[in-house]
């Protein structure tokens, strides 16, 4: 299918101002029901925002090759930061994680004990 020549229509000049409201969510909406709702930051599903793999400010388009879902706090979180530096950081987040006492990740969402 072609998802680009509806974009193309309205020009290549989106200002920001533009692709907010309506045309914001429309893209939304195509770029989940493309990938799924499986935010490619972390990898666990629940995404409700679009992350563009090359930030905008980088050059990166509104084009769902450029979309994929992700999480608004993994997102944010994610911010302009190269892909590449975000996945070697959550690498590193990851190993430091879990290297206190339990060798599994069973206890992640309880607060670590620090006495
Ligand atoms: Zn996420």
């Amino acid at each position: 299918m072609c998802v680009y020549g509806h974009l193309l229509r309205k020009g290549r000049a989106v200002s920001q101002h533009s692709f907010s409201g309506r045309a914001a969510r429309k893209y939304r909406d195509r770029v989940l029901s493309e990938y799924g709702t499986t935010c490619h930051l972390c990898g666990l599903p629940g995404a409700t925002t679009v992350d563009h793999l090359i930030p905008r400010s980088h050059g990166g388009e509104n084009s769902i090759e450029n979309g994929r879902p992700a999480h608004s706090r993994c997102n944010s979180a994610r911010g302009n930061m190269p892909l590449s530096q975000w996945f070697l950081q959550q690498k590193k987040k990851r190993a430091q994680g879990g290297a206190t006492h339990t060798p599994t990740d069973h206890h992640v969402s309880e607060p670590s004990r620090n006495w």
